[in-house]
């Protein structure tokens, strides 16, 4: 697992060797490693809701929460996990193509003083191995500055569609790992062949 620190906020991603953090065991492991019992964790289903850190069952695929050592992550294997922190309000989502175009990161922005707000984009699946087809593209309508075509195939910079989003609000701050899920060894990725494996990532204010 890599610890992450921005002051006072902390962000944690696991790698391959903690272990599938779908199982509840796996993630008990890591979370001791911080002194925590348990991480909030949306009932993922690709959707574009946020909801308050108590309210996991409702299906959603973000969380917020104003208080400290309250951690909230997110679980993937290739789409972006993406930290909001304004520095009483954090906000951790889920954000594949389908949350991403359907407005998550708006969403998330709703619970959040946009003025002081940082962003966070943790490591996920990049242009660099993300293809996708023409009727996706022509689905979403999605602009060419966000795809690069060469004779394999055409690959979209989900990052980019996502920073310029945030960008948009005026927030100046958007830190992006600059890592890729399927390129590195040791990251779980379900285009490299992870289909039930995740990755947890969460963070917590102090
Ligand atoms: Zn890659």
């Amino acid at each position: 697992m890599k610890n992450l620190k921005f002051g006072n906020l902390n962000i944690v991603y696991t790698e391959r060797t903690d272990g599938n953090q779908k199982i509840e065991k796996n993630r008990e492991l890591v979370l001791k490693t911080f002194g925590f019992k348990k991480v909030h964790i949306p009932n993922q289903k690709h959707t574009n809701k946020v909801s308050f850190y108590k309210n996991e069952d409702i299906e959603s695929d973000g969380l917020y929460t104003t208080y400290p050592n309250t951690p909230i992550g997110v679980l993937t294997a290739d789409c972006m996990p993406i930290a909001l922190f304004d520095r009483n309000t954090l906000s951790v989502v889920h954000a594949g193509w389908k949350g991403l175009f359907s407005g998550i990161i708006q969403n998330s922005l709703k619970n959040l003083d946009i003025k002081q707000t940082k962003a966070f984009i943790l490591p996920s699946i990049k242009q660099c191995c993300y293809q996708v087809d023409q009727p996706f593209i022509e689905k979403l309508n999605i602009p060419n500055k966000y795809l690069r075509k060469d004779k394999n195939g055409i690959y979209l910079n989900l990052q980019k569609v996502a920073k310029d989003i945030i960008l948009r609000y005026g927030i100046k701050y958007v830190y992006h790992i600059p890592l890729c899920t399927k390129c590195c060894d040791k990251l779980y990725s379900y285009r490299k062949g992870d289909f039930a494996e995740r990755i947890l990532t969460f963070a917590w204010f102090e």
